[in-house]
């Protein structure tokens, strides 16, 4: 459905990132992974991916809470891919505290990675992908881009600020080939919440498994993990040609949780 497109998903090293560079590559898009780990440390993942696919799999490093990185990654995708059509601003850590114990340099880190990497990565993919005259930028933001929770000061910030620059640039590029959304995903299992899982269940004096229950119990009415694959193809559908009038939209995929 996507042959030939290229695509650039940041924080594509595990997790929902991975999910949808997957999808995306099935779906015949070449792809360019990033993360902050060393490329040796991702060889293996690239080649998996490269073979299951048949697509061109490249891997670049960078640190997105560094804007210069953020720079060169879009500019070694352009370079190595030849040419940038789709554009998945997925990086994102989370760290939980009250405000007043929330430690600032972490509020800095948060806010660099999970909302101002998404601003400099569309900064400069923008102009390739106006010369194209076809472009889909996803911005994976959260419920948390809809509603707050206790403790997560930065990240909700973050993730509403998302969600309000997907619309101003779905307004810039009305008309013209390039849609921009966001994905508001409820839980899902990945690196990323399992902190918040193994907390839990020690608060709790329970299993593993019985705190990722009794956390989905607490916000997510179905009681089931969002799966990494739907997130996938809920991207591979906003870059399909059906969605080619769905732009500055935040799309819930979190088994009831904003609906509450
Ligand atoms: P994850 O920890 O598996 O993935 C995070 C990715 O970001 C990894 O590839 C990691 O290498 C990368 N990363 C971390 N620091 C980086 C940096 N400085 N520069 C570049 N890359 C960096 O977690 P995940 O759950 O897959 O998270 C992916 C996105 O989904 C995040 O933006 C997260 O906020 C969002 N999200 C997750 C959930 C959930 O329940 N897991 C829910 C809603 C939204």
């Amino acid at each position: 459905m996507l042959t030939g497109r290229r695509a650039l998903i940041t924080g594509s090293t595990s997790g929902i990132g991975l999910g949808v560079a997957r999808a995306l590559a099935a779906a015949g898009c070449s792809v360019m992974l990033n993360g902050s780990r060393e490329a040796a440390a991702v060889e293996a993942t690239r080649r998996e991916l490269e073979g299951q696919a048949g697509v061109p799999v490249a891997y670049h490093q960078a640190d997105l809470t560094r804007p210069a990185e953020a720079e060169t990654l879009v500019a070694a995708t352009v370079a190595q891919l030849g040419g940038l059509d789709i554009l998945v601003n997925n990086a994102g850590i989370q760290f939980t505290a009250p405000v007043e114990d929330f430690p600032p340099e972490l509020w800095d880190r948060i806010i660099a990675l999970n909302l101002s990497s998404a601003f400099h990565t569309i900064h400069h993919a923008l102009p390739t992908m106006k010369a194209g005259g076809w472009g889909r930028i996803l911005n994976v933001s959260s419920v948390h881009g809809l509603v707050a929770s206790v403790r997560k000061a930065a990240y909700v910030t973050a993730k509403h600020g998302l969600v309000g620059l997907t619309k101003v640039v779905a307004l810039e590029t009305a008309g013209q080939g390039i849609t921009c959304n966001a994905i508001c995903p409820g839980w899902t299992r990945t690196e990323l919440i399992e902190p918040q899982i193994v907390a839990l269940a020690a608060k709790l004096g329970v299993s593993v498994e019985e705190g990722g229950r009794a956390l989905l119990a607490g916000k997510q009415p179905s009681g089931q993990f969002v799966a990494i694959e739907h997130l996938g193809q809920l991207a591979v559908f906003l870059c399909s040609n059906a969605a080619a009038q769905i732009t500055g939209t935040a799309i819930p995929i979190d088994g009831g949780w904003t609906a509450q």
